[in-house]
């Protein structure tokens, strides 16, 4: 039976108290989770390249005394670092990191691929997300208590949707995850994945012809029938694993897709990036 007092208030704000910083919070599912994460009583950190939408979306959701943007390129991590660090100086402590930021890029034969691009993508995707963790986990140990949560993808968990880099490297987010929640579960400190299926938002810039492509999957209804679903659906997702309802769930990775990858004949299958 479930103690009285591990049961959450019913209608209490699930983040009162806590402490996040969010990468690539200015913008698409980033945005949505900084508006869903401060309306559940989180302070928060928006760690961003876009600088205007970071410091509106900061001055939207309550001002400095709930957000703060600081402009943090992934790729550095000194960057990293200082956004980490202005949540425990400015909010004094850090509950929740959310490894987000991350680009798509075009989709190349594998034998067409120019090298930058794979290294472009590792090191905002990959290398950026690992420094995440490196840095949360250096406030969250000694503090022996934390989430963690980094940004996969269904192209984690399946073949032919992206480009083979993105894939590539979104399975490693997830051996990633269960490595470090492996390790941090001796400090109290929880690693998981969200893995969102299609959503349209301004990574698919990134891509050519990319806003089109994913906007004629998405039917007026972001509901299970469609392979394309909003920024709000894949922030609970993330909401629950940040907060204390999600004590003993880690190393996980959770599939935000409306099952349209659970098997080989589904609509998202025809989400396909056409070849440069
Ligand atoms: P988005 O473009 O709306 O948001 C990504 C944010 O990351 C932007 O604000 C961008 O400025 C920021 N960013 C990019 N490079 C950065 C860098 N070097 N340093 C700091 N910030 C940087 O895209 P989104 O769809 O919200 O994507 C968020 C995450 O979700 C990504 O990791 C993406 O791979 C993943 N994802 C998205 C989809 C989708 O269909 N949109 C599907 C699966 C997974």
């Amino acid at each position: 039976m479930a103690s009285v007092s591990a049961v959450r208030k019913i209608g209490a704000p699930r983040l009162e108290g806590k402490v996040a910083v969010i990468t690539g919070g200015a913008s698409g599912i980033g945005e949505a989770t900084v508006r869903l994460f401060t309306a559940e009583g989180a302070k928060v950190i928006i760690a961003d390249i876009r600088d205007a939408d970071g410091e509106n979306l900061a001055r939207e959701v309550g001002g400095t005394d709930v957000a703060r943007f600081i402009h943090c390129d992934v790729r550095k991590e000194d960057n990293i670092a200082a956004a980490v660090d202005l949540a425990v100086s400015a909010f004094g402590t850090l509950d929740i990191m959310y490894n987000n930021a991350g680009i798509i890029g075009p989709r190349y034969a594998i034998d067409e691929t120019p090298a930058e691009e794979l290294d472009q993508i590792y090191s905002i995707n990959f290398r950026g997300m690992f420094l995440g963790i490196k840095h949360a986990a250096r406030i969250m140990k000694p503090l022996q208590k934390g989430s963690i949560i980094n940004a996969a993808s269904v192209t984690a968990h399946t073949a032919g949707l992206g480009p083979h880099a993105y894939t590539a490297l979104k399975h490693g987010i997830i051996g990633l995850t269960r490595t470090a929640a492996f390790e941090l579960r001796h400090y109290q400190v929880r690693v998981n994945a969200v893995s969102p299926g299609g959503v349209i938002t301004n990574i698919w810039d990134t891509v050519p012809d990319g806003r089109k492509m994913i906007g004629a999957f998405a039917t007026e209804k972001p509901d299970l029938r469609s392979p394309v679903t909003s920024a709000d659906n894949i922030a609970k997702a993330v909401l629950f694993l940040a907060s204390d309802d999600a004590a003993y769930v880690s190393g996980e990775s959770i599939l935000v897709d409306g099952s349209h990858t659970v098997a080989p004949t589904t609509p998202a299958r025809a989400i396909v990036l056409p070849w440069k």
